[in-house]
């Protein structure tokens, strides 16, 4: 059985083809997935092939621009818009402290808001699919993903993200919250008590839900039980599907990428960037390569098809859940190297780079 969110795959995806994914979730892949992903909260991806380059002889010529931003303004409180507003206010009016020839970028600040709506446990996973991340389509296999997979069995508590007060707690048959009827199942939205950085409201929804615990109109704190794990709607096998969005709790095309909210764990950062041409284009659909001695682990750029940046970072990649360390960000094709490049990654923060691709 597909352990996907089909709440973000094409009808016609429902049948098993011969190329990668797997068309059985047998108990053992189940405990084999548990067990290859609970000691580190990280998707362990298997070793991609990538050209023996050496980076002292790669080619120069490709201009590249790495910013490493360091946010100064991270929220640990749980700021109202005023504060928020002042706190963006006080940071553009601090003096750069990027290095020099680096763009000074005061609008990308950290707003990591949102706590895990799974618990950490030993048993459950409470990170996001990395093989069918935010914007992902599976190499154009499935429709493109708005949110996060959490897999876990039916009846896994599910935890509101953050502060705030129940939109929409019910089936979407009739009241529709996705692009078709009935395509969560059953799905809770939230609407949090703070805004997104450019002052618009903030949502979490939470799809394919098996128990609605919470009714519309009820308050709920951070971490409260709102639901629990199902596979209602479009789905097949059980996982919260889990999305962010801004600025309409109910339409689907609002959403955003939940890496950019969920605050990383200590000890770990996120790796977030934009991938675009020499024109500035955006390029969707590229394969980011991240390396360290370990392994390789893998993300998608995404762009157009109902996933949206974040205004202010205008990413079009992210890869959470990295422990700290350096790491090479690789692109390739057909085996030839277009960019390379060391990265380091801080402790609950956002690393950024950009890369410019001929
Ligand atoms: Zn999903």
């Amino acid at each position: 059985m597909l352990w996907m969110c089909l709440a973000a795959c094409q009808p016609v995806m429902l049948i098993p083809t011969a190329t990668a994914l797997p068309t059985e979730d047998t108990k053992s892949t189940v405990e084999a997935r548990i067990e290859q992903f609970t000691p580190i909260p990280t998707v362990e991806i298997a070793l991609t092939p990538t050209p023996s380059i050496t980076p002292t002889t790669l080619p120069t010529a490709t201009p590249t621009v790495t910013a490493t931003i360091e946010p100064t303004a991270t929220w640990t409180t749980a700021p109202t818009l005023t504060s928020t507003v002042m706190a963006e206010v006080v940071q553009a009016t601090l003096p750069p402290t990027a290095t020099i020839g680096v763009p000074v970028t005061l609008r990308r600040v950290d707003h990591y808001r949102l706590r895990r709506p799974i618990e950490r446990s030993d048993t459950l996973v409470d990170y996001g699919d990395k093989t069918y991340p935010y914007g992902g389509t599976q190499f154009g296999a499935r429709e493109v993903h708005l949110g996060l997979d959490f897999f876990n069995a039916r009846f896994t508590p599910i935890l509101a993200a953050a502060d705030g007060v129940v939109l929409f707690a019910d089936s979407d048959i009739t009241t529709l919250v996705g692009p078709a009827a009935n395509y969560y199942g059953k799905a809770i939205i939230i609407q949090h008590n703070f805004n997104s950085p450019e002052g618009l409201p903030v949502f979490t929804l939470y799809g394919h839900v098996q128990e609605i615990l919470v009714s519309a109109g009820q308050s709920v704190k951070e971490g409260e039980l709102i639901a629990t794990v199902g596979d209602a709607g479009v789905a097949i096998g059980p996982h919260l599907h889990f999305e962010v969005r801004v600025g309409d709790g109910f339409d689907y095309r609002m959403t955003r990428n939940p890496d950019l909210w969920i605050r990383p764990y200590p000890g770990f950062g996120t790796l977030a960037g934009q991938v675009a041409s020499a024109s500035g284009a955006n390029m969707a659909g590229i394969t980011i390569l991240v390396r360290d001695t370990q392994r390789t682990r893998e993300t998608y750029t995404y762009g157009g098809d109902r996933v949206s940046s974040n205004p202010a970072w205008e990413e079009n990649f992210t890869l959470a859940d990295l422990p700290v360390g350096t790491y090479e960000v690789i692109v390739s094709t057909n085996g030839r190297s277009l960019f390379r490049e060391a990265i380091s990654i801080r402790d609950g923060d956002t690393t950024w780079i950009e890369i410019t691709l001929e």
